[in-house]
């Protein structure tokens, strides 16, 4: 396919906002430029590199009333005046994956990975250059033809957009969140969506997530519809670390999100592993030091350390002495060095972003 370039002249580049930054957040600026390609006639077409700008859809455009849509998160890294990306294939293949489920057309995996990498090497000087900030990449794709008729549409478009980002823990960890354990709200249901990165799932969560904030926690840990078995966070997959050091991750199941980070730490560490695992169990083991540290896996903060447990009955179950544990530390220094290219990761994990 052909990549048409509409770029803004060097002058009109915004980049060097980043030197005066001193503290950029997560997410919340977006670099010069987005890739955009649409779907139309059964293929993918018009594919082009044009300064970040609103798009024009129809009133009836499908995404507006029926909430066809997905997204991905990924983040690239600058080495020495390099820029790297980190495990984007299995980004692109996620991405297929929640296609498959919502209804929506896949997009070829290579072709997804050059539309990024030529709109990377477009905004390289977007990357930050503060250790362990990154170059945030946000993949979507939504239904754009006009019609209030209930079916899968026949137009989309998929973009991709950038957001320098900050490190998320300037300094290093610091603290530990509280989670919520609540039977009143659940993410998905078997043979629902919650294996897909759908936007919908995540508009479904907000009122779990303002509940949460009420009871002055971070978070709901979600369980599955019978109330049995604990299944994630709602943006990040969920863990848990024996006094043996194993880390136990949920198995995946259609009402959990494959996490990359999760697979990527089963795949690093010998001793991690997935199991179902009842709440009643995780609580008890809470309580009698069986486990000794948790929290949850997610590409922006890579590791969201928990130290406490709330349930509906406003019960606490405080994780060792609530802290950051040292096998947490651990997981986290090892993921993010390998991000950096201080320790080599796997073959294909780090790759870096062509000069066209
Ligand atoms: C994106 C996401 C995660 C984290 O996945 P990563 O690939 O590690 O970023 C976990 N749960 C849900 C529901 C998500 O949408």
């Amino acid at each position: 396919m052909d990549f048409k370039l509409d770029l803004l002249p060097e002058e009109k580049r915004n980049y060097n906002c980043l030197s005066e930054l001193e503290t950029l957040s997560f997410g919340q600026l977006r670099s010069d430029h987005m890739f955009v390609a649409e779907y139309e006639d059964g293929e993918w077409k018009n594919a082009r590199i044009v300064p970040y700008q609103n798009f024009s859809i129809a009133p009836g455009a499908m995404v507006l009333h029926y909430g066809q849509a997905l997204f991905e998160g990924a983040k690239a890294f600058q080495r020495d005046g390099e820029l790297y990306t980190w495990r984007f294939d299995k980004n692109a293949e996620r991405l297929n994956e929640s296609a498959r489920i919502l209804c929506m057309p896949e997009i070829p995996v290579d072709f997804q990975i050059e539309a990024l990498n030529r709109l990377l090497d477009i905004e390289r000087n977007w990357c930050p250059k503060v250790e362990e900030s990154s170059l945030y990449i946000r993949p979507f794709m939504f239904a754009t033809q006009d019609s209030l008729g209930v079916h899968p549409s026949s137009k989309y478009i998929y973009c991709i957009m950038l957001s320098p980002s900050g490190p998320y823990y300037a300094g290093g960890f610091s603290n530990t969140v509280t989670l919520l354990v609540t039977e009143k709200f659940h993410r998905a249901t078997p043979g629902g969506t919650g294996a897909a990165k759908a936007c919908g799932n995540y508009a479904a969560s907000l009122r779990a997530q303002e509940f949460a904030k009420s009871k002055n926690c971070a978070q709901v840990l979600y369980l599955d519809t019978t109330n049995t078995y604990l299944e994630e966070v709602g943006a990040m997959n969920h863990f848990h670390i024996m006094k043996d050091g194993s880390i136990i991750i949920p198995e995946f199941t259609d009402t959990i999100l494959k996490s990359i980070t999760s697979q990527s730490v089963l795949e690093l560490f010998p001793n991690a592993r997935q199991e179902r695992i009842k709440i009643a169990d995780f609580l008890e083991q809470i309580e009698n030091g069986e486990i000794i540290e948790a929290g949850g896996f997610g590409t922006a903060a890579v590791i969201t350390p928990v130290g406490k447990y709330v349930t509906d009955d406003g019960k606490e179950y405080v994780v060792g002495d609530g802290e950051i544990g040292k096998h947490t530390r651990a997981i986290y220094e090892k993921y993010v060095s390998m991000q950096r290219g201080d320790i080599e990761a796997p073959e294909g994990w780090l790759v870096q972003v062509p000069h066209y």
